[in-house]
This record gives structure tokens, C-alpha cells and sequence, in this order.
């Protein structure tokens, strides 16, 4: 047991820490956007012919600089869910002062993010971010400096964004609950998913009740992952993960699943990290979602 003075030290230490990390990368962000905004209108035949607001009227000599600072500057993060575990022992999903604590990390971010918009005149924006690659660097960085924590660095991948972690066993209403807060927080882009139980294609009861849950709870942006087996020499299909196809015996399988967002068929071109996340799934029950009359 870690005692509650020390906790408190810790949680002060990483604000002090993560303010000076938001500084850093508001700056840099600033300091890469002053130099952008040097490049002229014809390096960019595409984008400045009629894709930004205003570039009508730039002449191909003259910079972009009236024109991007349309754009968002995003700074994200990964890995709330080790975050709080390594703070406070738990992480969001199993205790509801991680969450408060989670909450209180990201309303942070949000707000020195906002000031950053007063003081740079740029769109900054926080971005809860899947981390496609960064996901197993961060982490083997990480284990390399202080080892393997359990539910810390003990996995090849840190947790997308402010997710419950994907092996922590709940159902989909509860990850739904914890994860819609800070939808609000994250305007750079979020998503909230669940693995569904269950065959999808035969229960579009089960999808529409997580929709109506998503819509219930203000979820900005959501999915409902479920794994699809084709046989790819007889065509028989199956939510059920099977080595071998029951009919003809061919071990010739697609296996529809869904990455960081995209849908894919084969999982070979995805790194260590993602693939480790991807088994390490569990199924979330959605037999009690009370959002329907
Ligand atoms: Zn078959």
C-alpha cells in the first residue's frame, strides 16, 4: 500500500511534469507552424487551388501564413490507464477515484491547451490518440528505464488514449460510462468502441441498443467491433473463432477484425504492440443495456 501522503506527492510531481510537457509541445508546435508559414502558395499546387479558406487569393509567390493558421494543432496522449495506475495503484475502469483523478488530468490538458489558443492565436486542440506506432516504443523506452510494473509496463503496448484498458474485463455499459466523459475533453478526435458478444448479424438488437447507449451518454464517436471468420475456399462465415472451417476443413480463414480504426483482414503488416493489444481483447456483455424502451 502506497500511504496517501505519498500519493499526493506523486500526483503534484506529475502535474508540475505535465505542465511542463504541454509547454514544451505548444512551443514546438508554434515554432514548426512559424516556419510553415514561410513556404509559398506554389509549393502546394493542390492544397492552396481551392482546398483553404482564403487561398483564392494568394498568388503563387506569396506565403501561406494568411491561410493555415486555419488548421488544429493536436497534442494527444497515450496510456491514461497506466498513467493512473502508476499514480494511484488503479486505473478508471476499477476505481472510481482513478476516474475522478483521469478526469481531473484531462480537464487539465484541456484548459492549459485553451490558453495556449489565447497566447499563440493558433487552433490547439487535445487529441485522444490511438498511437499506432508510438504505442510499443513508449512502452519498450519505458521498461528500459525502470523495468516491468505490473499493469504499468508489463504489456508490449500502452493503453489507446483514455480507454479502459482492452483486457480489463467489464461490460460494455461501465466502459461506456468511463469513457464518455471525456469525449468532451479530447475535440481533436476520440473514439469509444466495444467488442461485441455474441454474432452481430444475427442480433441488430444488441448493435442498436450500444448506439442508443452511445447516444445516451454523449459519446462523440464510436464503433462496435465484432470478429467475422470467412471460410475463403467454401465462403462459410462465423462470429465464432475457429482454426479450421467446420465444413470443408480448410484452414484457409479471413478474420475480419478492426485496429486503431480501420477494419482489417489480415493483421500481418501491424507491429508487435498492436498485435499484442489485439489478443489480449476481451468481449464486453451487452445483455443489460437499459437505453431502449
Ligand atoms: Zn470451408
Amino acid at each position: 500500500m502506497i500511504s496517501e501522503e505519498v500519493k499526493q506527492k506523486r500526483i503534484s510531481l506529475f502535474f508540475a511534469k505535465l505542465d511542463n510537457l504541454l509547454e514544451l509541445t505548444a512551443r514546438q508546435l508554434h515554432e514548426r507552424f512559424e516556419f510553415q508559414k514561410t513556404a509559398f502558395a506554389k509549393q502546394f499546387p493542390l492544397l492552396m487551388h481551392s482546398l483553404w479558406n482564403g487561398c483564392e487569393k494568394l498568388g503563387p509567390n506569396d506565403t501561406i501564413e494568411s491561410v493555415i493558421n486555419q488548421g488544429t494543432l493536436g497534442i494527444g496522449f497515450i496510456g491514461l490507464a497506466e498513467c493512473l495506475v502508476a499514480l494511484i495503484g488503479k486505473h478508471h475502469g476499477e476505481s472510481p477515484k482513478a476516474q475522478e483523478l483521469g478526469l481531473r488530468i484531462v480537464t487539465y490538458m484541456r484548459d492549459r491547451i485553451n490558453d495556449f489558443c489565447e497566447r499563440y492565436q493558433h487552433n490547439y486542440t487535445v487529441l485522444a490518440t490511438p498511437a499506432e506506432g508510438l504505442s510499443g516504443r513508449f512502452t519498450r523506452g519505458d521498461q528500459k528505464k525502470f523495468g516491468r510494473l505490473p499493469g504499468i509496463t508489463d504489456r508490449e503496448y500502452y493503453t489507446n488514449s483514455n480507454h479502459v484498458p482492452v483486457y480489463y474485463k467489464c461490460s460494455a455499459r461501465h466502459k461506456a460510462e468511463i469513457e464518455a466523459p471525456y469525449h468532451i475533453l479530447t475535440r481533436g478526435g476520440h473514439i469509444f468502441y466495444v467488442e461485441i458478444d455474441g454474432d452481430a448479424t444475427h442480433n441488430p438488437e444488441a448493435v442498436m441498443n450500444v448506439v442508443d447507449m452511445m447516444d445516451a451518454l454523449d459519446i462523440g464517436y464510436g464503433s462496435v467491433n465484432h470478429t467475422r471468420v470467412r471460410c475463403m475456399d467454401c465462403g462459410y462465415e462465423t462470429a465464432d473463432s475457429i482454426e479450421e472451417c467446420p465444413h470443408c476443413h480448410s484452414t484457409n480463414l479471413d478474420r475480419l477484425q478492426r485496429i486503431t480504426g480501420y477494419l482489417v483482414g489480415t493483421t500481418d503488416r501491424w507491429n508487435r504492440a498492436k498485435l499484442a493489444e489485439l489478443n489480449d481483447r476481451v468481449i464486453h456483455n451487452t445483455e443489460y443495456l437499459q437505453f431502449t424502451e
